[in-house]
């Protein structure tokens, strides 16, 4: 069976567009494949968050993932900072990652930008830490998005360049995982395109939020002034919406607005009241289980703990063989 390594960001609370862009992925890949799902938690630690943030955050995380479906009986999801293995092999890799090449990484190049004041040598080896992520569970398959294939070549040169220096073909390469049609993007309520954080509170909605609040927000989306006749094309602010709704509506309620656009009668406040209504229905269950498991410490113990040694017996057989290969032998 296939091996598919992905990582969780830490940050904050899960969006609609992780769900549908990230999170329904992970729930068809744990019934296909040998999935590794990792928190990212040392990754995060490039950011400086105070220990409660960071606590919070992956508490935050792993009760979301477990509230909308992942199956820690189906696979392996687990906190990184709970495999020791990781980080030792993150230092051994380190010593083949040359400087050069990692400031040509062009995450990097946009952090230096970003936070210049927080130009750690984490932020550089980021990409040795991602391969690590890898290559400890001999992963074969990675989704990555657009920004991350440049860490998967990374990740591909670190484990051919570690065979050569030991003449071994312990790593093999990992791939991108396509995820062929079945993602959407997800587009934001402020107009902007993909409904992202970076765009601001406004522009997301956000599972672990109060009923009140997801409703104003979609009142207060953007939209235009309204079709002026019969067969306009619609804005992208209305696009924005009518696409939201093909992830939460009924076709017949998307094709009642649709008719109205079409004769110039539409309403948007009546759009939007409708759109609240589907997305809060859509929300609520899921926002119910979220608020579940936040609060049942045995539950995430349990899972934390399922995920920390599936990963760990995974990761520790590699580090075993790595530090075989590398020369490191016993004295005692
Ligand atoms: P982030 O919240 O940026 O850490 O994203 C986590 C995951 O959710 C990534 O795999 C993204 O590709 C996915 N994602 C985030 N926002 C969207 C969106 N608006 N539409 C689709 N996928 C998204």
């Amino acid at each position: 069976m296939a091996r598919v390594v992905s990582g969780i960001r830490p940050t904050g609370k899960l969006h609609l567009g992780n769900y549908f862009g990230a999170v329904k992925s992970f729930l068809k890949m744990q019934e296909e494949h040998e999935c590794f799902f990792f928190i990212a938690d040392i990754h995060s630690l490039t950011t400086h968050p105070t220990p409660q943030d960071l606590h919070n955050n992956v508490h935050q995380v792993l009760a979301e993932h477990l509230a909308m479906g992942i199956d820690v009986d189906k696979c392996a999801m687990f906190i990184q900072s709970d495999v020791p293995a990781i980080s030792e092999l993150y230092t051994y890799m380190n010593m083949n990652a040359y400087i050069g090449e990692l400031e040509r990484s062009v995450t990097y190049k946009e952090k230096k930008n970003s936070q210049p004041k927080n130009i750690n040598a984490g932020l550089l080896t980021y990409p040795v830490l991602m391969a690590v992520d890898i290559l400890v569970h001999h992963g074969d398959f990675v989704p990555v998005g657009k920004d991350q294939q440049q860490h998967l070549e990374m990740t591909r040169t670190f484990a051919n360049r570690f065979n050569h220096m030991y003449g071994t073909d312990y790593f093999k390469e990992p791939q991108a995982y396509s995820n062929t049609g079945e993602l959407v993007k997800v587009p934001g309520l402020t107009g902007q395109g993909k409904m992202s954080k970076s765009s601001g509170d406004a522009d997301t909605i956000v599972f672990d939020e109060e009923e009140s609040v997801i409703r104003k927000k979609i009142m207060r989306a953007k939209t235009d002034a309204g079709p002026t006749e019969p067969g306009q094309k619609k804005s992208e602010e209305l696009q924005n919406l009518f696409d939201i709704m093909e992830l939460v509506s009924d076709a017949s309620t998307i094709a009642h607005f649709d008719d109205l656009h079409q004769n110039a009668t539409i309403r948007y406040g009546d759009l939007k009241k409708q759109l609240a209504d589907d997305v809060v229905n859509f929300v609520a269950p899921i926002r119910e289980r979220i608020v579940h498991f936040k609060n049942d410490k045995e539950a995430l113990a349990k899972a934390a703990k399922i995920g920390a040694e599936k990963a760990n017996e995974s990761a520790v057989k590699t580090l075993k063989e790595v530090r075989e290969i590398i020369g490191f032998k016993k004295f005692y």
